[in-house]
């Protein structure tokens, strides 16, 4: 049963309302965006919650943090995504644990990927995550890199590419964050003409700014804070 009273619930109202205002601003549909609930620091009761509320995605950014909340979700029929960065040492527990790899950043950590679905008899769907600030951010691949990713895992028949991912440089102003978003639709854009194939998911926006990140184009929001509160404090 939902618990409308919870605070999960009511921040999801909210976050719904704000979703809602971005997408009627811009004429797209609320339900073409999906949100992946953010969960990491928060306890697998947290998770539940959300699940409860409705949420059914949810990213978490630690394989091993996920590892110790996993069976306590095991039964919520829900879809799970690694979203931090992967050592390539993590690759097979990564590939065991989650639905989808938002992160993918480096060719020896997909081959170490690939080889893990493979021994699971099943086919992961990844992101290409890039980096599009300059020194500000450290991870993801490079935008003159990408295309030769892309390119070097399109054989890889247990992986596939849906999309990408971006974690911006962090503004206090979401409008200065524009830049970066639309350069990754471009990128996106781009990429699946050169590859001849669709690639229908562009992961980008967060709890500050998914408003700016829904006009220009994403399909997917990621949302920690605004749904389940501060980190680092008794959520
Ligand atoms: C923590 C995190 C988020 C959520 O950030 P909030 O500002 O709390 O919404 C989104 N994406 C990634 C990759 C993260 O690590």
């Amino acid at each position: 049963m939902i618990n409308q009273s919870s605070p999960i619930a009511a921040n999801w109202a909210q976050i719904q309302e704000r979703i809602a205002r971005a997408a009627e601003r811009c004429g797209r549909r609320a339900d073409e965006i999906t949100v992946v609930a953010v969960s990491k620091t928060h306890p697998a009761e947290a998770i539940v919650a959300a699940y409860e509320a409705g949420l059914r995605h949810f990213g978490e950014n630690r394989v091993q943090e996920w590892e110790s909340k996993q069976p306590k979700v095991a039964d919520l029929d829900a879809t799970w995504h690694l979203i931090g960065h992967l050592q390539s040492n993590k690759a097979r527990r990564a590939a065991h644990l989650f639905r989808r790899v938002d992160s993918l950043d480096d060719l020896a950590l997909a081959k170490k990927l690939h080889a893990a679905a493979d021994a699971e008899g099943k086919c992961l769907p990844v992101l290409i995550e890039g980096r599009l600030g300059d020194e500000e951010t450290k991870s993801g691949v490079a935008e003159p890199d990408l295309f030769s990713l892309a390119t070097s895992i399109a054989p890889f028949a247990h992986l596939e590419l849906a999309g990408l991912m971006t974690i911006p440089p962090f503004f206090d102003e979401p409008e200065r964050v524009r830049p970066y978003f639309r350069k990754l639709r471009e990128l996106r854009d781009d990429l699946s003409r050169r590859l001849g194939r669709a690639l229908p998911v562009l992961s980008m926006g967060m709890s500050h700014d998914f408003e700016v990140a829904i006009e220009e184009g994403a399909t997917e929001i990621r949302v920690g804070t605004a749904l389940f509160g501060p980190r680092g404090s008794a959520a």
